[in-house]
């Protein structure tokens, strides 16, 4: 990864009216302890406002990887960072015939690769199942739907660390999952209580529930944003019950868009984005919390947004976030094929990081 000097550019940032967030220094790697090289300066939030200005910085252990802001927001200031954040409600989509057709095809794919029946619909969907390939983002997709997970046995329990309004939480329910969630915004989970899911308000801690309980736990774009990312990984092994699933979808910092956009990718979404991995630095953070990885790759499904929201933010200056008009859902379209091909050839470059782990 290619490094550069500290520029005086690089002066705070405030958003009108906001202080800064106070920072505390991060100038070692949490992996592997060597010293950083500085990837990108002077970066603010420009999609929900968060006062300050960044720096991003990445280890210069080549066989390391691993990014992160340095400094960091302090621990005790983090909440700052999330005050614009948007809480979405859960919706169900619109029944349209043709995200009726795109629910059979789905639940048919489900049956057959995962090996669900609860929740998916008559035993002939299965049939449906091919057309997965004719959809831009391929299987990817509709695997995410389960979170990758094969069908549980009877009873199984699964966590959701981040659950956020409850979507993933009703799905894997229904699907038949003993599912609960946990998530730091109140308003979400607000939201999800409402809709049915089996969710609660608050932050991991010690002690919260027993060794060995869960079947499966999700880390769903939640590595990220915390500031100790190895300590959540060894918590979770703790949780897991031998021979069970974590599964972390997080940002991928070699994939083609942060390639292509540099410090405009959407994945870097500074203050929030803490940390941020490649397939080496996530599969090193995952060994040393005492899990075995047995899938780590890239995905390539949310090219189309992630990308189309580059685009925007290399084109505007200001703070905004793209409207999902039809200009922007054609060149996501474009976005997704291209990476799918590009990823015939190298399979890392997907836009995030998949990895199934087990202790
Ligand atoms: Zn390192």
């Amino acid at each position: 990864m290619r490094h550069e000097q500290r520029s005086s550019a690089a002066t705070p940032h405030v958003i009108q009216g906001e202080p800064p967030l106070r920072k505390q220094p991060r100038p070692r790697c949490a992996l592997c302890g060597h010293f950083s090289g500085v990837l990108h300066t002077g970066l603010h939030d420009r999609l929900f406002g968060a006062a300050g200005t960044w720096d991003l910085v990445s280890c210069t252990n080549p066989g390391c990887g691993l990014v992160w802001l340095d400094p960091m927001p302090s621990d005790r200031e983090l909440g700052k960072a999330y005050e614009a954040y948007p809480t979405h409600a859960a919706t169900a989509p619109r029944a349209t015939p043709l995200n009726r057709m795109y629910g059979a095809i789905r639940d048919g794919y489900l049956k057959r690769r995962y090996g669900y029946h609860q929740g998916t619909g008559p035993r002939w969907l299965r049939h449906l199942a091919p057309l997965v390939w004719l959809h831009p983002a391929g299987p990817e997709r509709f695997g995410a739907s389960a979170m990758f997970l094969r069908a549980p046995s009877p009873g199984a329990r699964l966590l959701d660390i981040g659950c956020g309004n409850g979507m993933m939480l009703l799905r894997l329910q229904a699907l038949g999952w003993d599912a609960e969630g946990i998530d730091a915004d109140a308003e979400a989970v607000k939201a999800a209580q409402a809709s049915g899911a089996h969710a609660r308000h608050g932050t991991l801690a010690a002690g919260d529930y027993p060794n060995d309980y869960f079947d499966a736990i999700l880390v769903n774009h939640v590595l990220e944003h915390v500031p100790d990312p190895l300590q959540l990984l060894t918590y979770c092994r703790q949780i897991l019950r031998p021979g069970g699933s974590l599964v972390v979808i997080t940002p991928n910092t070699d994939s083609w868009g942060c390639r292509r956009f540099g410090r405009n990718w959407r994945g870097f979404e500074c203050p929030r984005h803490l940390y941020l991995f490649n397939v080496r630095s996530l599969g090193c953070t995952a060994r040393k919390a005492g899990l075995i990885p047995s899938t780590l790759n890239t995905l390539a499904k949310g090219a189309d947004h992630i990308l189309s929201m580059s685009r925007f933010l290399e084109r505007h200056e200001n703070t905004g976030t793209p409207v999902a008009d039809r200009k922007y859902r054609v060149s996501g379209m474009a976005y997704l094929t291209g990476e799918r091909l590009l990823r015939l050839w190298n399979t890392s470059v997907g836009e995030e990081l998949l990895m199934i782990a087990t202790k």
